[in-house]
Order: C-alpha cells, then sequence, then structure tokens
C-alpha cells in the first residue's frame, strides 16, 4: 500500500490526483491531503478518504474544519500553517507525495518531501524553477525518486529509456542516443488573436483554455506561453538537457503530448486525450500500468494533427523564460517570481495582460548576477523580485 500526501488537494491536479486514487483503493491510500483556505471541498475529502491528517494554509479555515469534523464525527486531525505543509510531506508515514500547490508556496513542503527521500510526483514546476540544482541534488543526495506529472514531462519520461527514467535529474541524454527533447504546446487561447488586441484580453478570456482544464493561474500562464518557457527550464532540470536540446513547437490539437528525437532518426512520441489523470497515473503506478478514468482516443474524430512554430511577437514571455534559462539561475528565479505577482495582478483586473510580459522582463533585468546557489540565496531573490514587481504594478496597473 502507497501512502499519498496530496499538497494541493482541493486543486485541478489535486482533485485529478484524488480521483485516480479513488479508483485504485487496491493500491494507493490517501495518507494526508492540504489545502490553502477551500473548507468546504476539503471537508468533502476527508468524508471520502479518511487521511490521517488535513492540513488547512490559514488557521481560520483549520478551525472552521476542525468543528464540522467533529460534527461529522471525523478523526481526521487537523493542522493549519506553512509547517505544517512540511510536516506531512515529510512525515515517516508517508511513502509518495503529489506535489501540486500551485506557485513558490510549493517549494519548501516539496523540498521537504525530498530531503527525507520520498518519491515526488512533480507538478509544482515553480518550484524547480525556483531552486534548479539546489532541488536535482538534494533529489540525488537523499534518494528520492522525482517522476514527473507535468503532460510533456511525463510524455518525455514514458520515451525515454528505463535507464534514464531511473535517474531524473541526472540523465545522460548523450548516451542514450537522445538527440532533442520535444515540448509541444497548444498556443492557449489566444493563437489566432491579433495581436494588436491582447492588451484588451479579460481574465475570464485568459482562462479559457481551448484543449485542457487547469487552475488560473497555470490557465493564464499558457495564453502568455510563459508556461512553455517554465516547461522548457522544467526540461532542462528534470532531464539534465542543455538549452540547445530542448525545442518548442504549438501544436494546437494538444493530442501529441511531447516527443523525443533519437540519433538514427527515430522521434518517439506520447499521445491521447488531453486529461490530467493519465499523466498522473502513469507517474504513480511506474513501472506498472492502472487506470485512470481517461477516455480512449478516437483517431477517426481527429481533423489532423498541425504544427507551427512558436512566434516571440505574440509569446514574449515565451522568449523571456527560455533566455532566462540560458543565462542564470537567479533570472529563472526572477521571472517566476514577478510572474506570480502579474498574473495574480491581471486576474484580479488591476493589470493589462500584455503587461504581464513587462512586469516579468523589467523585473528580471534587475537580477541577471545575483548568486543563486543555496536555498536561501533563491528565497532571498524571490522576495525581492515580488517587491519589485508589486511597485511597477503602481506605473503600469489599471
Ligand atoms: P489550482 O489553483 O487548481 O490548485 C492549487 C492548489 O494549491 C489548491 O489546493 C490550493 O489550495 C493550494 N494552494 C494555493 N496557494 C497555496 C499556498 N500559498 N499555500 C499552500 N497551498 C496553496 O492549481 P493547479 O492547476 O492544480 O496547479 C497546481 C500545480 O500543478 C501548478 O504548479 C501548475 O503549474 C502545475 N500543473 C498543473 C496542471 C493542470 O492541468 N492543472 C498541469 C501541469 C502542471
Ligand atoms: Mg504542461
Amino acid at each position: 500500500m502507497n501512502n499519498v500526501t496530496v499538497l494541493g488537494a482541493t486543486g485541478s491536479i489535486g482533485t485529478s490526483t484524488l480521483d485516480v486514487i479513488r479508483r485504485n483503493p487496491d493500491r494507493y491510500r490517501l495518507f494526508a491531503a492540504t489545502a490553502r483556505s477551500n473548507v468546504s471541498r476539503m471537508l468533502d475529502i476527508v468524508a471520502e478518504f479518511h487521511p490521517e491528517a488535513a492540513v488547512m494554509l490559514e488557521e481560520k479555515a483549520a478551525a472552521e474544519l476542525r468543528e464540522l469534523l467533529a460534527g461529522r464525527g471525523l478523526k481526521t486531525e487537523v493542522l493549519s500553517g506553512s509547517e505544517a505543509l512540511s510536516a506531512v510531506a515529510s512525515g515517516d508515514e508517508t511513502d509518495s507525495v503529489m506535489s501540486a500547490i500551485v506557485g513558490a508556496a510549493g517549494l519548501k513542503p516539496t523540498l521537504a518531501a525530498i530531503t527525507t527521500g520520498k518519491t515526488v510526483y512533480l507538478a509544482n514546476k515553480e518550484s524547480l524553477i525556483m531552486s534548479g540544482h539546489i532541488f536535482v541534488d538534494a533529489a540525488r543526495r537523499y534518494k528520492s525518486r522525482i517522476v514527473p506529472v507535468d503532460s510533456e514531462h511525463n510524455a518525455i519520461f514514458q520515451c525515454l529509456p528505463e535507464k534514464e527514467q531511473n535517474r531524473i535529474g541526472h540523465c545522460d541524454l548523450r548516451e542514450a542516443g537522445i538527440t532533442k527533447l520535444v515540448l509541444t504546446g497548444s498556443g492557449g487561447p489566444f493563437r489566432d488573436r491579433d495581436i494588436a488586441t491582447l492588451a484588451e484580453v479579460t481574465p475570464e478570456e485568459a482562462v479559457s483554455h481551448p484543449n485542457w482544464s487547469m487552475g488560473r493561474k497555470i490557465s493564464v500562464d499558457s495564453a502568455t506561453m510563459m508556461n512553455k518557457g517554465f516547461e522548457f527550464i522544467e526540461a532542462k532540470w528534470l532531464f539534465n538537457a542543455d538549452p540547445g536540446d530542448i525545442e518548442v513547437i504549438v501544436h494546437p490539437e494538444s493530442v501529441i503530448h511531447s516527443m523525443v528525437r533519437y540519433r538514427d532518426g527515430s522521434v518517439l512520441a506520447e499521445i491521447g486525450v488531453p486529461d490530467m489523470r493519465t499523466p498522473i497515473a502513469r507517474a504513480m503506478a511506474w513501472p506498472d500500468r492502472i487506470d485512470s478514468g481517461a477516455e480512449a482516443l478516437d483517431f477517426t474524430k481527429l481533423g489532423g494533427l498541425t504544427f507551427r512554430a512558436p512566434d516571440f511577437n505574440r509569446y514574449p514571455c515565451l522568449k523571456l523564460a527560455i533566455d532566462a534559462c540560458n543565462t542564470s539561475q537567479a533570472l529563472t528565479t526572477a521571472v517566476n517570481a514577478a510572474n506570480e505577482v502579474a498574473v495574480q495582478a491581471f486576474l484580479d483586473g488591476r493589470l493589462r495582460f500584455t503587461d504581464i510580459y513587462t512586469v516579468a522582463a523589467k523585473t528580471a533585468d534587475f537580477f541577471t548576477l545575483a548568486p543563486a546557489d543555496s536555498l536561501e540565496d533563491v528565497l532571498n531573490i524571490d522576495l525581492a523580485a515580488r517587491s519589485r514587481a508589486f511597485s511597477l504594478l503602481g506605473n503600469l496597473g489599471r
């Protein structure tokens, strides 16, 4: 029995993970679930899965949950605060951790799981983007297995030889005969929209992804393609790739989830319907296969598969993140922090869509040469970049 802690259990990935657990009760037990503040959703989770512990980031939410659980005679222990997130991620009874908090808040609990040698199913790409080599070095040192959940990286994982699957974070792509990792991306909801009108798009338009159903932050990141830029950085670290080994292609149908090119001309792809339960089930069951609930792909209904080169005029955030990846860890950390601030401001109606790029680029500039060798360094850059991004909002805000 695999005792799983789900960080970010009330979110989009959390909900899909719980569905995979629900379908495979002989293999998985929910040990602990965490959330920021959604008490009613957490109440449903506890009532269904009876985990040992539930953590709410906010104590007010935890108190409310405790009262509701007592009223129903449910025995799950309720904890609160960010230290408790790390405690359930690293506790002895946890075998594996689904890292599915959104944003930088996922870093500390994910690292807590890694430094206690847990198997980590990684959805929270921001933690890896912020900390890069610190993250993968810790995984090697503490013998923690990282299994990619992000659909592109999970697809690449599936196309790798077993030897490389066993050393995520420290692959040797040359030895495996790999020449390129090909990341596909749909191009988001604005891939055909007149670029001149992008400044006016609304949050509701930006979160309406054509193919995937996801949380609001990653949906905006998909619309700017900052998400694909982050995935470029994520691929560099997960697969120990040089930036020159990674290619980005716009593939509007989202059927091919990513590919691997080999030196003999073979290209391996993982394809399927866009449903995150597939990569989640692949990550959790590896090397076995289990039911995920995803529909079978119906080839006769696919009109066709199309591809385009990404247009950096339409997606300047994609270029910004790739350039950051080519430059320094400090830059990727700063871009991640500034983007988080800018996306939240956009979702709150305080910033234009196109100024997400402006905030991220103007913040990043400042940090190119900052040292980013330790966890303390990257947390300092994260804080300083947030504060700089906030100050830029004042000038750009609507
Ligand atoms: P979401 O917004 O739907 O859920 C986020 C979860 O994190 C919620 O449970 C929320 O309570 C919790 N949370 C938010 N802020 C927190 C904080 N400060 N402290 C503790 N918990 C907090 O997000 P999502 O779409 O499920 O994405 C989660 C992560 O997975 C992100 O890093 C995203 O990039 C990645 N990811 C998501 C998808 C997808 O299809 N949704 C695909 C690939 C990768
Ligand atoms: Mg992805």
